[in-house]
């Protein structure tokens, strides 16, 4: 029985007492949120949201990728969000290796050449954010008015606060 066979059963009691069945697709918020896949961040709840509200996009590190870019134009232009969250937060995995360094263990562990692919490590929040946001406004695809707003969650305390870069 894989983790997910277990999931599944809890998810039998959710879908009971499940009355969100109405719910429109766009956003009510109007609001994206890009942040990192780590276990320890519940965007929803951390930011008082409901299910409905606002799309939350996820990867290693909460960076501005292509896909991540792919998808806050569906939700701009297809599903009205107007305003976009970056948050990243303290204690992340992105800050604790190079490039080089997993490249040399998937050469190790899997002997696969991953060279050409670029993992998005980061050594300053201030840097990387300050590098996404040029990358998103840069690609030329998100709406005029859309506000930006770069933040960091920290992991021991639940909170969120707006950087400045
Ligand atoms: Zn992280």
């Amino acid at each position: 029985m894989s983790v997910f066979d277990e999931l599944l059963a809890n998810n039998q009691s959710y879908a009971q007492s499940f009355n969100y069945g109405d719910l429109p697709a766009p956003p009510r918020r109007h609001i994206a949120i890009v942040t990192c896949m780590d276990a320890r961040i519940d965007p929803i709840s951390a930011l008082g949201l409901d299910l409905g509200d606002a799309h939350v996009i996820r990867n290693a590190g909460g960076r501005i990728t292509e896909d991540v870019i792919r998808s806050l134009v569906i939700s701009q232009q297809l599903l009205g969000t107007r305003e976009v969250a970056i948050i990243q937060h303290t204690k992340c995995g992105m800050l604790s290796f190079t490039n080089e360094q997993l490249r040399d263990k998937i050469k190790q562990d899997l002997n696969v050449d991953a060279s050409g692919l670029d993992f998005l490590p980061f050594t300053s929040h201030e840097e990387s954010l300050r590098e996404d946001i040029r990358k998103l406004l840069g690609s030329g695809l998100l709406a005029k008015d859309t506000i930006i707003t770069p933040a960091i969650y920290d992991v021991e305390t639940g909170r969120i606060h707006k950087v400045e870069i």
